[in-house]
């Protein structure tokens, strides 16, 4: 249920609605702080139908039940989208971002040149693994903590803010000292203990969507660190496990972009490397992503692909990321209709 005080509401008022929600039984979650606020009360076990006769307290300009169980990440509960700041980069903002870089941090040399390409490209996050979730255990597992030391340097040398995965609830200190926004992986979407955990920390979190989620499972994923009081969350489609599994890695599922965009307030980013896992289709989904209303998109970039030692068949070299880059700025193609087929033929 959301509580849509009045924009000239008092703090009196305001702190009465607040009791008032306690006393019904949820727990009340308020944004807006200076403009109008927003009350939103989440939890079972209460009455909304006590909450129902907040409709004529004064200060209330409405009571309104959100339909969906993700309560706080429900486009409801906000008066306007999310904006997220990634040290200093706004994901949700007028201009859509592009996070790039290696899926595993391998050396000094190979992050800093990566680094330094993806910038002059027009990158304006660094991307790189350093503890990686591999289907095999005999795969690259990551540097560990020698790649979050490499991350840092490279962070103060090039000046890019960077982002990367976390897997464990152990790591998340030591992650949040090196990095600007932690991931959240594909595998990890509904590991509850870890999402807690990062509920309750102020670093962004970028959640990417398990391979078999639902959208609504999605939602309520973010609902935790919502309610665990982390509202920097930036949701991330790379792609869910269909029937096609021979001729390319996941199927990157755009409707779902256009869909949160609808049902939330939280900003929304493409991942077309892992959504597709084939080289040649991550440009026209970038562009098909951010036609459709993507945030922005994180894109794997190597210097060889040819010799990463993870998702090297995905990844673009620095050369096909900065024509990719270009690309992005192109117009979309334009539609013939019949006025403009008229024109054509001189009719
Ligand atoms: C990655 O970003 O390299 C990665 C492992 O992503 P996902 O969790 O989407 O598979
Ligand atoms: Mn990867």
């Amino acid at each position: 249920m959301v509580i849509n005080m009045t924009a000239d509401a008092t703090a009196t008022e305001l702190q009465h609605v607040i009791d008032r929600v306690i006393e019904c039984g949820f727990q009340p979650h308020v944004t807006g702080g200076s403009e109008r606020a927003i009350v939103t009360a989440v939890g079972s076990g209460g009455s909304p139908v006590a909450l129902e006769t907040l409709k004529v307290t004064p200060g209330v300009a409405g009571v309104v039940r959100i339909a969906y169980p993700f309560k706080l990440a429900s486009k409801l509960a906000r008066s306007g989208r999310t904006q997220v700041n990634v040290g200093g980069v706004i994901i949700g903002g007028e201009e859509a971002v592009v996070i790039a870089g290696p899926c595993s941090v391998e050396s000094r040399e190979q992050i800093i040149s990566t680094a330094w390409a993806v910038k002059a490209a027009g990158a304006t996050l660094l991307r790189g693994g350093a503890y990686k979730p591999r289907t095999s255990p005999y795969d690259f597992q990551g540097l560990g903590i020698e790649a979050l030391r490499l991350l840092r340097e490279v962070r103060e040398e090039v000046g890019l803010p960077v982002v990367t995965e976390v897997m464990s609830i152990n790591d998340i200190q030591l992650i949040c000292e090196h990095a600007d926004m932690l991931q959240v992986g594909a595998r990890n979407m509904q590991n509850y203990d870890l999402l807690r955990q990062l509920g309750k920390i102020d670093k962004p979190v970028l959640l990417k969507r398990g391979p078999s989620a639902s959208v609504k499972e999605w939602l309520l994923a973010a609902e935790y660190l919502l309610a665990g009081g982390n509202n920097n969350v930036v949701l991330c489609e790379r792609g869910i496990k269909t029937f096609e599994s021979e001729i390319t890695r996941n199927t990157l599922d755009l409707a779902a972009v256009a869909l949160v965009r609808e049902l939330s307030h939280l900003p929304v980013i493409a991942d077309p490397s892992h959504g597709t896992g084939k080289r040649e289709l991550i440009a026209p989904a970038s562009r098909a992503a951010l036609a459709i209303g993507a945030d922005g998109l994180i894109i794997e970039v190597h210097p060889c692909p040819e010799r990463a030692l993870s998702d090297g068949a995905q990844s673009l070299n620095p050369d096909e990321f900065a024509r990719l880059m270009k690309g992005l700025s192109a117009p979309i193609r334009p539609v013939a209709t019949a006025w403009t087929a008229a024109t054509a033929s001189g009719g």
